[in-house]
């Protein structure tokens, strides 16, 4: 391979995928990879975060082949908020039923201003709301229906960050109004598939972009364990319900005690599916999460497309699931800039340098370094 040079132009660390790319080309035995100084615009390769890329410096030298690793305008589906949008939209403009995947969901805003009216010795003050806002729909909907549980999950959050569950919708409402973020109130999955010691879960699958749009599912994913029996009965026992990694490691001293922290793979849920149901991980469970996957960038396709821009994207995304007691598969949310479980970590940067980097820069003749475990889909 001739030359090439990369910009790592990335602040936070959080997710450390890119860090570990960047390591992986620079020590790569064909020595090919390049690093370049930050104020460069003279690269091939800009690994950059997520919202803080700087775009401008793309396609200032003509005649350079040059990719980055995020789609502009990927927020429409990594935000909680957007992602019910955006799918809500879709169905309303092609006249279909929302999609079976995605539950019964309602994005709130907090009222974003006041009118402040002084009317004699009367002081009005009116609060007004987004356009976008769907609390009286979601009232509506919930009217006379005492028992369904919501969520509600503030739509920038993460790690489990101030989300509560109840099945008083006007007690999630006020919440919303306290604090300054959109939320997304959500009909809450009651009857969660439960692995053994009656905990739930929650799935992880990597995902990635390429160039050209196409889309492949990494061959493993995790399995974010609960460290407690699920409690239908008691919504406010977080860990029993909300299967973050970072809450159970926080607040669960169970953490750890079922598996190696909270981390169940593949072949252990597969034996488990076999044992407890007779069927198999590859025929009960991928076929949903592939369809679902599918479903949901090719919405978002003619949107993020970079054909007719002067440079090349990809994208990691995380793709988190959940599987409920009729093995029927739900998507909970899209993650922009995953991070990757350590012990997959080495593999998946391999084959996405193997798939979405190698390939625009030597379409001929690729240089394979190891299995590469992303499956077109
Ligand atoms: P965060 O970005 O904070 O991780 P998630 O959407 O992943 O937010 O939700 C956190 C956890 O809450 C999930 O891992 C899952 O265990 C639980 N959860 C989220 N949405 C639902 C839902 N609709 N029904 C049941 N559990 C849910």
């Amino acid at each position: 391979m001739a030359d090439l040079t990369y910009l790592f132009v990335q602040r936070d660390l959080e997710s450390s995928v890119y860090a570990a790319v960047a390591k992986y080309l620079q020590r790569r035995e064909d020595k090919s990879w390049k690093k370049v100084a930050k104020d460069s615009t003279r690269f091939n390769l800009m690994l950059g975060d997520r919202n803080k890329l700087p775009y401008s410096k793309l396609g200032q030298i003509r005649g350079i082949t040059q990719v980055v690793n995020y789609y502009r305008g990927s927020d429409i589906i990594c935000r909680k908020a957007s992602l019910v949008r955006t799918l809500k939209d879709y169905c309303e403009k092609k006249k279909l039923r929302m999609f079976e995947w995605m539950t019964t969901s309602f994005v709130i805003y907090p009222p974003c201003d006041e009118e402040v009216k002084v009317i004699g010795d009367e002081t009005l003050v009116r609060r007004r709301r987004s356009r976008s806002d769907e609390r009286d729909q979601l009232k509506k909907f919930a009217e006379g229906k005492p028992r369904v549980t919501w969520i509600a999950k503030s739509s920038s959050g993460a790690k489990g960050d101030g989300i509560r569950i109840s099945s008083d919708v006007e007690s999630l409402v006020q919440m919303v109004d306290s604090q300054k973020k959109a939320y997304v109130i959500q009909q809450y999955i009651d009857s969660p598939l439960l692995l053994s010691g009656g905990r739930k879960f929650d799935i992880r699958c990597w995902v990635l972009l390429d160039a050209t749009y196409t889309i492949y599912l990494y061959r493993e994913g995790v399995l974010r364990t609960a460290s407690e029996e699920y409690a239908p009965d008691r919504l406010d026992h977080l860990t029993a319900h909300l299967t973050n990694h970072s809450l159970q490691q926080e607040l669960s001293e169970n953490f750890g005690k079922y598996e190696i922290g909270n981390e169940m793979f593949y072949d252990e849920f597969d034996s488990f599916l076999q044992d407890n149901y007779g069927v198999g991980l590859d025929t009960a469970i991928l076929p949903q999460i592939r369809s679902i996957i599918k479903s949901c960038l090719g919405i978002v396709q003619s949107s993020l497309n970079t054909t007719g821009l002067d440079y090349w994207s990809f994208q990691l995304l995380g793709f988190d699931f959940m599987v409920d007691s009729d093995l029927k598969v739900w998507l909970l949310e899209v993650n922009g800039a995953p991070a990757c479980a350590q012990k997959l970590l080495s593999g998946l940067v391999q084959s996405l340098v193997e798939t979405a980097i190698d390939p625009v820069f030597v379409p001929y003749g690729r240089v394979q370094h190891g299995p590469n475990l992303f499956d077109q889909i």
